[in-house]
């Protein structure tokens, strides 16, 4: 069983990997076998000298990425459309391709290749101008008019028009190809950006096993962090159980490999316990449900949810969220208008408390409302094998091989024997249980924003870490709370990209894109050619 831990999951074994040498710059002469140092541990703005005389090989290049998600691969991509060479970007990251994280994630949390994703047709990230959407690219490939009319009647008739999985990463090949991204990749496990005497930052990358270099510290003068999320969290009472019973194959996340759970399901008859009302939630109920109807099976689901959503939800009659049997409903995991409408600007100018409550009121748990899934659900709910209930749980025991939950309701404490119980509640942890942003809150002034995570500004710049001319932005799950509340999504991301390159272009890193590049440059983009 495979878990996600994204701070060294991806990494090759010791030794089964050479170092993609740095091809930038000319390494400053030093021994291969430096380590950090007690002095460069415990100093917060680094010399040259102390970085010298550690032995560790240094590499200059004028920006770098970490992380090598979704997140770098889009800013990279803005910034190679802005003008900027690759020799004068690397990617430090311990992926072999920006989608990696996001296909393992989807897969497993029941999004495989063939599904549809969750955010809507121009939501491109392998195309900063989004035209042509998924919609248009699909019409035109599968040459039907199908996709179209869902757009065009999308959400009242028909659900929202989602693009597969595998048009997304055949789309971020593509581009992947097209600006050279293998070319600014470094492999390796990024262990912390430390500010520069004199301007600029070192980041210390530690390159795969089997290399001369233990530690290689790139010097530049940009650092765009984009880690994704700082690691998995399970709920405590989950995690009780999984640590006590050292029982991983009962109590699963929906976010790990639990393909075994629908094996199971058809060899004979289970019950599985699902906890969370998220889109994952939605997607894994979706699965034991296809399952059952298309092998004919007698799952049983029991469904418990922490906040029961009974019907629409709102401070006011003007300002509601649709919701029932225990969904609060939306479309995307945000109201449209964060991406570009009157929510996206109101958010820039609420500070503190206010933007906390702001992100409050328009977050939280939702998922969309599809019409598949509600007569599934119907069905279910008629044929007594799906139900809901509301409530938390105390304790969770083994018994038989099944696992039995003390769920704690309104009218009392019942006892769940499953066969099964799948958490679909989230990856939320806390940014400190990143290696690279502990040690950035630790060395490099770097505060929390009102909700607990890294303070951007509204250009990405995380603030107080400014080093002469030098700046690190962050984008990505890392930044939620800020200005801009969409950042972890494909349209939110690339949003952040474009202030990032907008502030790159007046510090004179690259060009603006004004209209006349974005024409030619999608016409390059159109034809395949290099940006
Ligand atoms: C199941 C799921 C479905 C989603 N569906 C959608 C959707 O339909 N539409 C949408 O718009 N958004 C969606 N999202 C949200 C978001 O767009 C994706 O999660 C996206 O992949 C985020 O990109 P990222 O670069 O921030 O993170 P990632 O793509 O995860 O990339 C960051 C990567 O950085 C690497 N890394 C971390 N630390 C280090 C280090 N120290 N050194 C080297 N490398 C490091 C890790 O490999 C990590 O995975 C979804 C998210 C999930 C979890």
């Amino acid at each position: 069983m495979t878990t996600y831990k994204p701070d060294d999951r991806a990494g090759p074994p010791d030794g089964e990997e050479g170092h993609a040498q740095p091809t930038v710059g000319r390494p400053v002469a030093a021994p291969a076998t430096g380590d950090l140092t007690a002095e460069l541990l415990r100093t917060d703005i680094w010399t040259d000298e102390m970085v010298q005389a550690a032995g560790i090989p240094a590499v200059q290049v004028p920006l770098i990425s970490v992380g090598g998600g979704i997140g770098s691969f889009v800013t990279v991509d803005y910034l190679r459309i802005a003008g900027v060479p690759t020799e004068h970007m690397r990617v430090l990251s311990n992926l072999d391709f920006p989608w990696q994280t996001y296909e393992y994630l989807t897969r497993v949390s029941q999004i495989p290749r063939g599904e549809r994703i969750r955010s809507d047709s121009a939501s491109r990230p392998d195309n900063i101008w989004g035209f042509p959407s998924y919609a248009l690219a699909e019409a035109v490939r599968g040459r039907t008019l199908a996709p179209l009319r869902q757009v065009l009647v999308e959400p009242i008739w028909a659900d929202y028009y989602t693009p597969k999985a595998a048009q997304v990463f055949a789309g971020l090949e593509r581009e992947s190809r097209r600006i050279s991204y293998q070319q600014m990749l470094v492999r390796g496990q990024a262990r912390m950006v430390r500010r520069r005497r004199g301007g600029g930052y070192f980041t210390i990358l530690t390159p795969p096993g089997g290399t001369p270099a233990r530690r290689v510290a790139y010097q530049s003068q940009f650092v765009h962090l984009a880690v994704g999320y700082p690691g998995l969290r399970f709920l405590p009472e989950l995690q009780q159980f999984r640590t006590e019973q050292q029982d991983f194959q009962h109590v699963v996340s929906a976010y790990e490999d639990h393909e075994h759970v629908y094996d199971t399901a058809r060899i004979k008859p289970v019950v599985v316990m699902l906890r969370g009302g998220g889109i994952v939630a939605s997607r894994v109920l979706a699965r034991l449900m296809d399952d059952r109807e298309k092998y004919g099976l007698r799952t049983e689901i029991v469904h418990l949810f922490r906040t029961y959503v009974a019907g629409a939800h709102g401070p006011n009659a003007w300002n509601r969220r649709k919701g029932g049997e225990g969904f609060a409903y939306q479309g995307f995991n945000y109201p449209k208008s964060v991406w570009g409408g009157q929510l996206k600007s109101k958010m820039r100018k609420l500070e503190g408390d206010q933007r906390a409550a702001a992100y409050k009121l328009m977050g939280g748990t939702n998922t969309p409302k599809r019409r598949r899934w509600q007569e599934q659900m119907r069905q279910g709910r008629e044929g007594g094998w799906y139900r809901t209930m509301a409530g938390t749980v105390d304790e969770m025991l083994l018994k038989d091989g099944r696992v039995v939950s003390m769920v704690k309701t309104a009218a009392g404490v019942s006892e769940i024997t499953a066969d099964f119980v799948i958490d679909c509640t989230g990856l939320e942890a806390d940014i400190s249980e990143h290696r690279v942003l502990a040690d950035l809150l630790e060395h490099s002034g770097v505060a929390r924003n009102p909700v607990g995570r890294l303070d951007v500004e509204r250009t990405f710049e995380l603030r107080g870490t400014a080093s002469g001319t030098g700046v690190i932005y962050a984008s990505g799950a890392t930044t939620l709370g800020g200005y801009f509340p969409g950042v972890d999504t494909f349209l939110g991301l690339q949003i952040a990209a474009q202030e990032i390159a907008d502030d790159l272009a007046r510090r004179g890193f690259c060009r603006r894109i004004g209209p006349l590049r974005s024409t030619a440059q999608w016409l390059r983009w159109a034809r395949g050619q290099e940006p």
